[in-house]
């Protein structure tokens, strides 16, 4: 079954709202297993919703409509499917009560326009509507099925929950395809490099697989559908042990895992604990990674040190070091992430000292990340580009990216 959404109003092309029952709508589709192919979005003007919905009805099984039913001139989705499905409107004498009923519940009486929105297609059906005047109407004919919807989200979720959902179910029970998706999350590896390992990949259309760029990392998307849940995961697992053979080393995690996660993880397995200093980070690293060892089990601690006086008072740095090298060098990341090391007694000391650049677009930033183990420190230098808060992040990634290659080669 292939669906297309269109959502009705002016306001969500003046960018006054925001179309979040498109996005709720297509949630659902994909959670039935129902492809989507379009979504669009049309004003209230009738010449347009009519052409909109022709469009649809040519290459869609199933027509999912968002606004346009209330009792105004402006309101005209029914009318417009009437018109493109050669159906009548006629009023449906239930609804008609029900309407009366809901504004008697009000104590005031109705007013004569509202009665169009008991109009429903003659060879269709009304779909209630408890918490609002309109209700949606559905229609099948000629193949196509076409389901109306009023725009107020606390009206439409509860009619597609109680409604729509099941008689879609219904329908596809028997042709029913589960649609499953599990994302692979790499860092160490760029975007192209990690494509053009996988270039033969993409091409598949089931399972399917898709690359989605991050801040100072990269995923692949992998979906598969199937009659059954066991059977599409049946079909991503071979995916999935091609990619891990292929770019295992930079794979941290799946899903939902965080970087900061799967390094606690692996701190935890290898039985090591770590520290942090910081510079131009100002303890977002230890954030990070005390958020996913709040009990503090691997993580031991960590210090801010934005300037030679914190560097010299809490670290122990010699002035001397910092005057011949400057603060954002490689020999003093190193001596950070060793005084981190030792300060706090952990295995390995990790240090971000860098310049996060100014406020604005295009500003560039230098980064270094210090490494401690007790046999030897290690620096690595970056260039990172972007608003500081980008290089902030970024910076941040570097130093799990080379805290968790440490422990890799462990
Ligand atoms: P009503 O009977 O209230 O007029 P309607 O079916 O005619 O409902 P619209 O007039 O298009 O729908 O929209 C009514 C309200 O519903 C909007 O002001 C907005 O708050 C909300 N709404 C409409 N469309 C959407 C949408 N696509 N996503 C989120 N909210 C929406
Ligand atoms: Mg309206």
């Amino acid at each position: 079954m292939v669906a297309e959404i269109i959502s009705v109003g002016t306001e969500l092309l003046l960018g006054q709202i925001v179309d979040t029952n498109a996005a709720y709508l297509g949630r659902t589709l994909a959670g039935l297993g129902v492809d989507l192919y379009y979504k669009s979005t049309v004003g209230d003007n009738e010449g347009r919703v009519l052409d909109t919905l022709s469009r649809a009805r040519s290459r869609a099984d199933l027509i999912l409509t968002s606004g346009g039913l209330g009792p105004t001139e402006d309101d005209l989705t029914k009318e417009c499917i009437a018109q493109v499905f050669g159906e009548d409107l006629v009023l449906h004498e239930p609804s008609l009560e029900e309407l009366e009923a809901f504004f008697a519940r009000r104590g005031v009486p109705m007013p004569p326009r509202n009665r169009k929105q008991a109009l429903i297609y003659r060879h269709g059906r009304p779909i209630p509507n408890p918490n609002g005047t309109a209700p949606g109407a559905l229609l099948e004919k000629d193949g196509v099925i076409t389901i109306s919807l009023p725009g107020p989200p606390n009206e439409l979720i509860p009619m597609v929950e109680n409604h729509v959902a099941p008689f879609l179910t219904e329908r596809l029970s028997g042709t029913r395809q589960f649609l499953v998706t599990r994302v692979l999350r790499f860092i160490g590896i760029g975007e192209s490099a990690l494509e053009q390992e996988v270039l033969d990949l993409l091409h598949g259309t089931n399972p399917t697989l898709a690359p989605l760029a991050h801040t100072g990392e990269v995923h692949l998307r992998m979906g598969a559908k199937a009659a059954s849940v066991e059977e599409a995961e049946t079909l991503l697992a071979p995916l999935e042990e091609e990619i891990r053979r292929r770019a295992g080393r930079y794979l941290y995690g799946t899903n939902s895992t965080l970087l900061e996660d799967a390094v606690v993880t692996l701190l935890r397995e290898r039985g090591l604990t770590a520290a942090t200093a910081e510079g131009c980070t100002g303890g977002l690293l230890g954030g990070r990674l005390t958020q996913s060892d709040p009990a503090e089990n691997v993580v031991l601690g960590g210090f801010v040190t934005p300037g030679p006086a914190a560097l010299t008072g809490i670290l122990g740095l010699s002035p001397e070091l910092i005057d011949r090298h400057g603060i954002v060098s490689g020999p003093v990341a190193e001596a950070m992430a060793d005084a981190a090391r030792r300060r706090a007694g952990a295995d390995i000391g990790v240090a971000i000292t860098g310049q996060a650049g100014p406020d604005g677009g295009g500003a560039r930033g230098l980064v270094l990340v210090g490494l401690a183990q007790s046999d030897r420190t290690t620096h690595s230098e970056h260039h990172c580009i972007g608003i500081r808060d980008t290089v902030r992040r970024r910076a941040t990634q570097l130093a799990l990216q080379q805290l968790r290659e440490a422990l890799l080669d462990v």
